[in-house]
């Protein structure tokens, strides 16, 4: 039956876990009866345990020697001696095998960067300030000083110390103390080596309940830490347990455990495998298998007993399997799931075909591997995610050990002198209520009018309340993207195409519009103008294309992507407003860097802030709003090259300028694939219909396209901007016409005195004045309206920006510049 021989007269271990079917009678019973675990002798551990904490606490070192000596034969005439120094931790790590060198430096990296992305996920310091100015929030505190148990001997575990350590580092805990048993004397090369990695600050050769209670009582050598966290059995496990209050703990695990829900589709004998992995930990581990196909769950069988008998611990396999494994045949998947909730696993593997599918139904487990390939082997080791998980049901209501187990908050309160009154009427109530004189005078004595208006504030509408309690903070701390009101005016403020259609297409776009079934969802027309965009701008290989209603909507789909924890938006200043905006209102961190004083990329400037916040995105007008000048393409190229991440070249202007980065895209692909090219159909004429359209690499297009709310575009956006495509050599002749124009009022412009004029490669011309807002009003006073940006960025100081209009309105224009400067 298999090759490998054991000696005479012992039995070839065999596995046979309890094998359960959800449909028969007895199932409920039979497999409440499997999860549960005997409780051991606890009493007498507890008494044991008690009194050596107490020595501990009582005589210090002396006591912690006397231990030490007894239980791990290991003498020492002082705890000085047992201390293992930063020089020896050096020295075991040069000591240990280069491959296993290697090894615990990558597995040390990759769970440093999972714990840095974590402590940037659950958030930092936070106030927000209520209506009657009262502060109000939390700050964050990282513990000062932790201890973490290792256990020593067989079940020492290098990737324990790394679990333990490099959160508490990552969270900025002072000072990390290790307790490690050494048995006989005999110090553990790898797991020194694993500390010294992880940046342990000092190592202790001590063990059991009398190293946890050194640990939280302090002796004159070890320092009192404030947190104990570490695997260890019985008598850590209830020393653990003891001095919680005096000092916190992670948790007090239990067996190892395993649930694995299959589909059928993984190989029989990885899911063996996995299920032994557990197994081999200890006879009280636990293996689980959930699956609705019977003949699979032979399959695992049978591969059981062909994989064993090659096991080095196949006793403990078996053993683990015998005692407390179980294989249950479910109904369905849907059934699975909701066993696996009742068990809450410590680790669930998903061993199907679809774990998206089956993910968002599994509730509680310590942490969930989705799909063939996620062995819990890796997670145990290197994944990233932390191997300290809940046991024996208790992912119920925690959570594996992470940043977050190595931090505190504190509560802010600062209270204003109105707040004071307000809340003081409030507290002086409820405390007589409750009998507590002190605390209404406490209230009290800072209400300033304590007479007519002390009493309550008045409550405000419920829609107040509710825009403070459940509105975002920052949102409610900003504005809305100011559109200016322009009845009665000229228009040339929003970089509008001056040109209507001509009437016949007016009236033809009229019909067509007329004929389409707006009782039904947009379809066919939408297609129909993605084919008809790609034709257009002659869509490059491998590339595609996504609609947005508006490019408006684009950028905010692109900061919506990603958003990923720490992510942050790069782009130049001053720029398009909505890049900040989008940005911020995804709540990620926008750097804007501001351009050169004649509105030049600042190439060093941008390459340094590039490098230094690594960016998720980068945004480039080109050309840009509202400066309106195209950028050197060389610095540009730099730029691109150096990038992390996307970078966006919003292309909104292009029909008025004189180069595209499509053309580079093309010439040079490899050096663009980061690049997503955006443009507009607005201000080709089109800026009442809402359509903004970007390509670029089918991945990047692919994913950002997930995030498009499904019906963006309207059948009636859709068949305008067919028409537009259609008809594209009228819209082509307006915006050749209003580059004429342009130039014409460039050379106007620079003809008048007191004003500067900058190059303009889009139908914008940024001017400055001496006085951009009196300028502003004395050309609304005769009918224009243009936009004043001097408040959006420093280096826009007095400058107004003028959008090219049709002939007579520039004249007009011109005539009124002139009149007010
Ligand atoms: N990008 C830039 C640079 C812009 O100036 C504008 C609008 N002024 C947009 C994008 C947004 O255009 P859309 O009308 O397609 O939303």
């Amino acid at each position: 039956m298999n090759t490998v021989m054991k000696s005479p007269g012992t039995a070839l271990p065999r596995a046979r876990p309890l094998r359960l079917d959800t449909r028969s009678p007895e199932f409920a019973a039979a497999f409440k009866q499997r999860l549960q675990v005997s409780a051991g002798e606890q009493a007498s551990v507890a008494g044991q345990v008690a009194a050596i904490i107490d020595d501990v606490r009582r005589r210090g070192d002396a006591a912690v020697l006397e231990y030490t000596a007894r239980w791990d034969r290991t003498h020492a005439a002082s705890m000085h001696e047992l201390e293992i120094s930063r020089a020896q931790m050096e020295q075991a790590l040069a000591s240990i095998d280069a491959r296993q060198r290697q090894a615990l430096q990558t597995a040390a990296d990759r769970v440093q960067r999972f714990h840095e992305e974590q402590k940037l996920a659950i958030g930092r310091d936070w106030s927000f300030t209520d209506q009657l100015g009262n502060r109000l929030g939390q700050k964050l505190v990282p513990l000062d000083r932790v201890g973490i148990y290792v256990p020593g001997g067989k079940a020492a575990y290098p990737s324990s110390v790394l679990m333990n350590a490099i959160p508490a580092r990552v969270a900025g805990v002072g000072e990390i103390i290790m307790a490690v048993p050494t048995p006989g004397g005999e110090r553990n090369a790898l797991v020194l080596a694993a500390a010294c990695l992880a940046g342990v600050d000092r190592v202790f050769a001590i063990g059991g309940a009398q190293a946890v209670a050194a640990l939280a009582w302090g002796t004159q050598t070890v320092p009192a830490v404030d947190k104990i966290t570490g695997p260890g059995r019985d008598y850590v496990a209830e020393a653990k347990r003891q001095v919680f209050g005096k000092v916190g703990i992670d948790m007090i695990a239990g067996p190892s455990e395993i649930l694995v829900l299959a589909d059928g589709s993984t190989p029989a004998d990885w899911v063996a495998m996995d299920l032994f992995s557990q197994a081999e930990h200890d006879e009280l581990a636990q293996s689980i298998l959930l699956c609705p196909d019977a003949a699979y769950l032979d399959g695992v069988l049978a591969a059981m007993d062909r994989l064993l008998p090659s096991m080095p611990r196949a006793d403990i396999i078996a053993a683990s399997l015998n005692g407390r494994g179980v294989l249950v045949l479910t109904r369905d998947m849907q059934e699975a799931c909701a066993l696996s909730n009742q068990v809450a696993p410590e680790h669930l593997e998903i061993c199907c075909a679809e774990p998206g599918r089956w993910e968002p139904l599994l509730r509680h487990a310590g942490a969930i591997f989705l799909g063939p390939n996620s062995s819990e082997s890796l997670g145990d080791y290197c994944a990233g995610p932390n191997h300290v998980l809940p046991t024996s049901g208790t992912a119920r209501f925690s959570s594996s050990l992470g940043v977050y187990d190595f931090q505190k908050r504190s509560s802010l309160v600062e209270v204003s002198q109105k707040g004071a009154q307000s809340l003081g009427a409030i507290a002086q109530i409820l405390a007589e209520g409750e009998g507590l004189q002190a605390h209404a005078q406490a209230a009290r004595m800072r209400m300033d009018a304590p007479t007519d208006e002390a009493g309550v504030a008045a409550p405000g509408s419920v829609a107040d309340k509710l825009v403070r309690e459940f509105i975002r903070q920052d949102i409610q701390g900003t504005h809305a993207y100011a559109v200016q009101v322009s009845q009665g005016l000229i228009k040339l403020d929003a970089m509008e195409n001056p040109y209507p259609l001509p009437q016949a297409l007016q009236q033809e776009l009229g019909r067509r519009l007329g004929a389409l079934p707006i009782n039904r969802y947009p379809g066919r027309q939408v297609e129909q103008l993605k084919a008809a965009l790609a034709k257009f701008v002659a869509l490059p290989e491998g590339q595609s294309i996504m609609l947005g209603n508006g490019s408006d909507e684009l950028i905010a789909l692109l900061a919506m992507a990603c958003d990923r924890p720490g992510a942050s938006v790069l782009a130049p200043e001053p720029g398009f407003v909505m890049y900040g905006m989008s940005t911020r209102q995804q709540g990620l961190r926008y750097i804007g860097v501001p351009l050169t004083v004649d509105f030049e990329l600042d190439g060093p400037a941008m390459l340094d802030a590039v490098r230094r916040y690594r960016p998720a995105l980068i945004f480039l007008a080109y050309p840009n709003n509202p400066t309106a000048n195209l950028w050197d393409a060389a610095v540009m190229r730099q730029i691109i090259a150096a990038a992390p991440g996307l970078v966006v070249l919003d292309e909104a202007y292009q029909p008025f300028s004189s180069r595209s980065w499509l053309d580079e895209m093309r010439a040079n692909p490899l050096a663009n694939e980061k690049v997503l090219l955006m443009r507009t159909l607005s201000k080709f004429g089109l800026a009442g219909v809402r359509i903004g359209y970007m390509l670029g690499s089918k991945a990047l297009i692919g994913q950002i396209d997930k995030l498009r709310p499904p019906y963006n575009v309207s059948v009636l956006n859709a068949e305008c901007g067919l028409f537009a495509l259609e008809h594209e050599a009228v819209f082509a002749a307006q915006a050749l016409e209003i580059r004429q124009q342009r130039e014409l009022l460039l050379a106007q412009l620079r003809q008048l005195e007191g004003l500067t004029v900058f190059p303009s490669e889009a139908n914008m011309i940024l001017v400055r004045v001496n006085d951009a807002a009196q300028t502003f009003e004395r050309l609304k006073q005769r009918g224009l309206l243009v936009k004043n940006v001097s408040n959006l960025h420093p280096l826009l100081a007095n400058c107004l920006r003028l959008t090219v209009g049709t002939p007579q309105e520039n004249d007009l224009l011109i005539q009124a510049l002139g009149a007010s400067l």
